[in-house]
């Protein structure tokens, strides 16, 4: 689409640069004719040269015409009405065409002009052979004006009685110049009607190429704007598409999970707490395929954007841990993060793209070792406020045949697909991993031997915002989260909080997680009762879906912002599209912050702390 877009600026900037570059030559053509028909006059009037006044006057006034006609079109209509213009301009050229005949020849040659303009705004080469012919042709005229009766020849037969006939009345005679009429002329008449036959030929020639080919280029022009407005219905069908399927299967999930996450809080029993825990790990399995699709989609769409903030490493590592060594414990794997504690703290960019990334390396590393250990080796250089990160992922698992290297990036490429039978993924991590990493101006290095074991690397700029050292990080010494169930920390009893879904399942689970804080929580099935509700009651907090039946969230927001229905609390949108660009779209339209489903209580618990007011909080 990008491209397209492009393509079409460029066609549009070129017509409007063609036409500068056209007007420009009209412009010279007439300063020209002027000035050689000025000089003409003047040298008349010192009593230098003798002109027929008539016959320049014939075509003075028609060129001045025709320039301040051609002038004044290309200014009062914009380029992009060519068509128009083109009548215009062929009505103009056949007028003076036939004007011309009757006055003098040189008018014909000037009536020309606006032809070749109409045709093209055009080669500089077309406005060469115009210029060229517009400085010949006047000075045919002004010869015409000296030797008068030559101009009108142009229609008679070449020989010398003729042109002595029209000689009679010139003031000089040619014998005067040279004796020899042949010689005359060749020099007077012949030659310079050879020139701008020649010049006559070129131009015809030029303007039959120049047309065939804006012809050419206008039929590449209309399949361009065909083509264009395909790709964009069918791009905005697709993302129709992903917001639907996102909302589609985020929703069901979101109930699952947040169910889950009850069972998990509520049971005692140990096998209802395995399986709820196995529930939790396939839903979040399943949770970051959907993501990848989408990811992958949105790369695929150009939808994809970085969305820098200040960061600490030590959070980006903490997390990796947490989410990676539950796995790799449950392999039998040793898992080695080597991180270098000299590296600062805190940097700017984009964080939860970088933990994706690693993730998905470490994922994969997990994945495709049976034994053996997985390493994270995290170091880098540090030049002021700048720092260069260095990841590498090491594992000593299965490798991937040389061959097959190259291909790793392609998206839905899996290898030795027989012996990972039993090995989810979707071929999907590493190209998405490719493409973050190209969006932050670095790629993907990898190293692997078959059957021994990869190494999958890549280098980071990111500024340094904290330059306090990082520590050690021994299992331990950074806060590690066991795969435990998550506990509100507090409690807010006189908090009250409005959710607005019009599923009754995820105001369930939403009323469920915060159960423990003991908020007063208030369900709305309708952007209609939730405005009903704000104006009777005053919330602290108010989490509103976005795509709801009849009036959406942002339908409501915005009445609840005209009305000024509730004007200091905080309104958070708490929808299941996921599309890259969503959030900023929500933060433009009034929402004070963003929740995406499926919920996950530490960031609902995250969200409120930030907007509750602390008197609130206990
Ligand atoms: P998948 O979801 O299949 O893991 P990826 O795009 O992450 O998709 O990886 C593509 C393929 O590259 C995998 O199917 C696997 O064959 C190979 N691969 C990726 N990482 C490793 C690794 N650490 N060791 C061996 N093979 C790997």
């Amino acid at each position: 689409m990008e491209y397209i877009r492009k393509k079409d600026d460029d066609i549009s900037g070129y017509i409007e640069n063609q036409e500068v570059v056209a007007n420009t030559y009209v412009m010279r053509c007439f300063a020209v004719t002027m000035m050689v028909f000025t000089v003409a006059f003047v040298l008349d009037l010192l009593g230098i040269f003798v002109v027929d006044k008539a016959l320049m006057i014939k075509a003075y006034v028609p060129s001045v015409i025709i320039y301040l006609i051609v002038f004044f079109i290309s200014k009062l209509i914009p380029s992009s009405h060519r068509k128009k213009k083109y009548v215009i301009l062929t009505g103009i050229i056949i007028i003076f065409t036939l004007m011309g005949v009757f006055i003098t020849y040189h008018v014909v040659l000037v009536a020309l002009l606006p032809f070749l303009y109409a045709t093209l705004y055009s080669s500089k080469k077309i406005m060469n052979y115009v210029y060229a012919l517009t400085v010949v042709s006047t000075i045919i005229v002004v010869y015409g004006g000296y030797y008068y009766g030559l101009c009108d020849a142009n229609m008679t037969l070449l020989t010398v009685s003729n042109l002595e006939n029209h000689l009679v009345d010139g003031h000089f005679a040619l014998s005067e110049i040279n004796p020899n009429p042949n010689v005359n002329l060749m020099l007077f008449y012949v030659l310079p009607r050879c020139l701008i036959y020649i010049a006559f030929v070129a131009v015809c020639k030029s303007i039959y190429t120049i047309v065939s080919s804006s012809l050419e280029k206008a039929r590449l022009t209309a399949e361009l704007e065909k083509a264009k407005l395909e790709a964009e219905n069918a791009n905005k069908a697709k993302s129709q598409f992903l917001a639907k399927m996102s909302h589609e299967i985020r929703t069901p999930i979101n109930a699952v999970m947040g169910l889950n996450e009850m069972i998990l809080r509520d049971s005692s029993e140990d096998k209802v707490q395995k399986y709820a825990k196995d529930v939790k790990n396939s839903s979040m399995v399943l949770l970051s395929i959907i993501n990848d699709v989408l990811d992958s989609a949105k790369i695929e769409s150009g939808m994809m954007e970085l969305i820098p903030a200040e960061y600490e490493l030590g959070s980006i590592i903490n997390d990796l841990y947490n989410m990676i060594s539950i796995r790799a414990e449950d392999k039998g794997l040793e898992l080695v993060f080597d991180i270098d504690p000299s590296l600062p703290k805190g940097y700017y960019g984009d964080d939860k793209r970088i933990r994706q990334i690693i993730l998905n390396l470490l994922t994969n590393a997990v994945k495709y070792t049976k034994k053996g250990t997985v390493t994270l080796k995290v170091a880098g250089k540090v030049d002021g406020d700048r720092a260069v990160l260095y990841f590498a992922v090491k594992d000593t698992g299965i490798g991937i045949r040389p061959e097959n290297i190259d291909k790793i990036y392609d998206a839905f490429q899996r290898f030795d697909v027989s012996i990972n039978r039993n090995v989810e993924g979707t071929g999907l991590g590493m190209n998405i991993a490719q493409q973050f990493l190209k969006l932050m101006d670095s790629e993907l290095h990898i190293t692997s031997e078959y059957e021994k074991g990869s190494e999958f690397s890549f280098e980071i700029e990111q500024p340094v915002i904290n330059h306090e050292k990082l520590g050690e990080f021994k299992e331990g010494s950074f806060k590690v989260v066991e795969n435990e169930v998550y506990m509100s920390g507090y409690t807010a009893p006189e908090a009250k909080i409005l959710v607005v879904d019009d599923n009754s399942m995820n105001r369930m689970v939403f009323a469920a997680i915060l159960e423990p804080t003991m908020m007063q929580v208030t369900e709305a099935e309708s952007g209609k009762e939730c405005l009903e509700l704000v104006k009777r009651e005053k919330f602290d907090i108010i989490f509103l879906d976005h795509m709801m039946p009849e009036m959406d969230g942002i339908e409501v927001l915005h009445i609840i912002k005209e009305q000024k229905l509730c004007e200091d609390t905080p309104i958070i949108v708490f929808t299941a599209n996921a599309i890259s660009g969503d959030r900023e779209r929500y933060l433009e339209e009034g929402f004070d912050d963003f929740i995406s489903k499926p919920i996950m209580p530490e960031r609902l618990d995250e969200v409120i702390l930030r907007y509750l007011p602390s008197r609130l909080v206990k």
